[in-house]
């Protein structure tokens, strides 16, 4: 009988170690494998030099779960964009945001998004699947080959809804804090908020940074951006927000698209702060970034500068966050599987 072969990629050192005797060999060359696949990003059996060669080449063609780069931008800022293919064909984006101290990839956790936001580019494109917890991995391993640089950050702000993909997206955390190394504070999860799952997530008890879109200071304006927030008032998406803090013992982070003359003026800081008031957050404003599809308008300099004074004023923690990559589409919102 032919069993389906599964990736190799995503398994845990004691998956690995087990594969490895089921395939004949001594338990010690689990951690060998495991080694050459999270730290030095193995693309082949074949290529790992430590097996015997008699086995690396009887295992060939097994699938270790590496995509292929099918093509990469490079904006003037450094900021690198990568469109994937995966083993089926399907393809996805990921972004490496280089600075001094820093490398952070931003990755996708489904192909596309069902949630169809009025400003954002993937939702304008469909929504084909979630992805697997090794599809999301192999994002940072690439991109760590690619600047032959270790990744410090993660922020799963690519395409898709982390939340509709919660299991495939803990297990890659889980992976990329134990297997690959980099410390759970530094990765960023960010949903636009689904009723029950911002409770679920909490419940996981991760160290993650937790993001929340919410582009908006009351519901009916929500509503007009994000089709989904007709399911979830706003008020108990923010008591929601509030059982997470209480529940993990820390903070959220709400992300707010300033958007021309619609939801970036002083009244609408003010309805914020409200909202906002003695609860532990932080927010973090985003210009909005132009798209095709949409004829929204990117406020000026003073107009982004007097919504967080007003925050500030009101005792609320916000800070302005400029999106890098913005030249090669690569920032927020922009990602839809074009080449430019
Ligand atoms: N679905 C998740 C993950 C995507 S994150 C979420 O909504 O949080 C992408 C971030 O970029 C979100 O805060 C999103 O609202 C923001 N974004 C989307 N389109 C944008 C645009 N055109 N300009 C600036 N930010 C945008």
């Amino acid at each position: 009988m032919l069993l389906t072969k599964e990736t190799l990629l995503g398994k845990s050192l004691e998956e690995l170690t087990e594969w490895v005797q089921q395939q004949g060999q001594p338990a010690y060359r689990g951690k060998q494998l495991h080694q050459w696949l999270y730290q030095k990003g193995a693309r082949s059996l074949e290529e790992i030099s430590v097996f015997p060669k008699i086995w690396r080449e009887q295992l060939i063609d097994y699938p270790v779960g590496r995509s292929t780069i099918n093509y990469r931008t490079i904006a003037p800022d450094a900021t690198r964009k990568y469109l994937l293919s995966l083993q089926d064909g399907l393809i996805i984006e990921a972004v490496g945001i280089p600075t001094a101290k820093r490398l952070t990839v931003c990755v996708s956790s489904q192909v596309g998004c069902p949630m169809a936001c009025n400003f954002c580019a993937t939702g304008k494109g469909g929504y084909d699947r979630n992805l697997k917890a090794y599809e999301i991995v192999d994002q940072v391993l690439t991109v760590q080959e690619d600047f032959q640089r270790r990744v410090s950050h993660v922020v799963f702000m690519g395409m898709g809804e982390p939340l509709l993909n919660l299991d495939e997206v803990v297990a890659a955390v889980k992976i990329l804090n134990q297997d690959v190394g980099i410390g759970q504070r530094s990765l960023t999860i960010s949903t636009v908020g689904l009723p029950q799952k911002i409770i679920q997530l909490a419940n996981y008890h991760l160290q993650v940074t937790f993001a929340v879109s919410l582009h908006a200071s009351n519901q009916t304006l929500r509503e007009k951006l994000i089709p989904s927030a007709v399911h979830y008032p706003l008020e108990q998406l923010l008591e929601d927000c509030r059982n997470y803090v209480e529940i993990t013992r820390r903070r959220v982070t709400f992300e707010y698209i300033l958007l021309g003359g619609l939801n970036d003026l002083p009244h609408h800081a003010i309805e914020l702060a409200n909202h906002l008031r003695g609860f532990q957050s932080h927010v973090n404003l985003i210009p909005y970034n132009p798209i095709d599809e949409a004829d929204y308008q990117r406020p000026n300099q003073q107009q982004i500068q007097t919504f967080m004074d007003v925050l500030q004023q009101h005792k609320v923690a916000a800070s302005i966050r400029y999106s890098r990559g913005l030249e090669a589409n690569a920032a927020c919102g922009q990602l839809r599987f074009s080449h430019s």
